[in-house]
């Protein structure tokens, strides 16, 4: 059965295999990052509201958990098309994900804007891991970047993410997003060096674009940036654990329903029953409306082989459902794969 708000589980870089919850059902942030997969932030805000009631997201939980309970995710995840602790209901949706599956632990992906907030930081005490974002610690560089809502600077998140690590027991994953000419700075790296010591989170990690972001002014730093900034910070944590992600993990969204009808052995999609063959369409079209991607990404995201993908795709690009995004976007990606899109 489909789901709304349930995505996966997918594979991420980070936390393993991750059932995706979406706390937003829009393109709602409180950023607008120039290099947001899933495209510009339609409604800028700072107001949290039910946007998802955690309600309607819970029984589709339980839904889930009824359909696939065996093949338990390493996290539930809480992400969105956004910023997730926008939703209002945050507390009682980290707590529900908890008691419908007690033994999965709950993450929560945020560009950390709204860490200031006491009925945030209330909530995401009951996470088991918190992800948040902070691609850069200049004013300047975190206005051109991440374009947040007004009055909301780059001392100010950190000063809130301090905080709230001094009361938190759970994992902080930190994410630092480069992009090429924006906040690659040396000035930027020192900072963080001071910061990322001061946090001591339980990890850093480095990335940059993988996928084409929402304005073409956002491009990825060469391989070699992105590795001399991971071992520059990891190197400020005494305990550090390297995982090796190099791609973009905020928004979070990824998706396969029926995640398990199309796991198969055969590299030839005319070989599956007919059923597995939609399964498959179904999976990569879903994912490409969250966000762009290349065959090696979804075949990873979707743990599909790559010519089932490749076979798929080919479909889908005929039908005129998806389309390769243009060389212009993608140029410094450091892949030589097409993008493909829905949008
Ligand atoms: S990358 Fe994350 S924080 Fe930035 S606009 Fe997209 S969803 Fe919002």
């Amino acid at each position: 059965m489909k789901f709304t708000y349930i995505f996966g589980p997918v594979f991420s870089g980070r936390l393993g295999h991750s059932l995706g919850l979406d706390l937003l059902g829009e393109r709602i942030c409180s950023m607008d990052c120039l290099y947001c997969e899933v495209g510009r932030t339609e409604e800028l805000t700072l107001s949290r509201k039910p946007y998802v009631p955690a309600k309607d997201l819970l029984d589709e939980l339980r839904r889930w958990r009824d359909e696939h309970g065996e093949n338990l995710p390493d996290y539930v995840t809480l992400g969105g098309s956004g910023e997730p602790c926008l939703n209002s209901e945050l507390d009682a949706i980290i707590k529900g994900c908890k008691q419908i599956l007690p033994s999965v632990p709950v993450a929560v992906l945020t560009n950390s804007t709204l860490l200031c907030d006491p009925d945030v930081q209330q909530a995401l005490l009951e996470a088991d891991a918190v992800l948040p974002s902070l691609d850069s610690l200049i004013d300047k560089e975190f206005a051109k970047l991440n374009r947040p809502c007004g009055g909301v600077s780059a001392a100010s998140v950190a000063e809130c993410l301090m905080e709230f690590s001094k009361q938190y027991s759970g994992k902080i994953f930190l994410e630092i997003l480069l992009s090429q000419g924006i906040n690659d700075s040396q000035e930027n790296l020192t900072l963080l060096k001071e910061y990322v010591t001061s946090l001591q989170p339980h990890r850093v990690d480095v990335t940059t674009l993988s996928r084409p972001g929402a304005f073409s002014l956002a491009q990825a730093v060469d391989p070699e940036v992105r590795k001399a900034w991971q071992t520059a910070l990891s190197d400020c944590i005494t305990d550090f654990t390297a995982n090796g992600s190099t791609s973009h993990q905020h928004p979070a969204k990824e998706t396969s329903p029926q995640a398990d009808a199309t796991q198969t052995a055969t590299d030839n999609l005319a070989d599956l029953p007919e059923q597995d063959r939609s399964a498959a369409k179904q999976r990569v079209l879903e994912s490409l409306t969250r966000r762009p991607q290349t065959p090696s990404q979804l075949a990873i995201a979707l743990t599909l082989p790559l010519s089932i993908v490749q076979q798929v795709l080919d479909i889908l690009e005929n039908e005129g459902s998806i389309y390769k995004s243009e060389p212009d976007r993608t140029a410094t990606l450091n892949t030589d794969e097409p993008f493909y899109s829905c949008q």
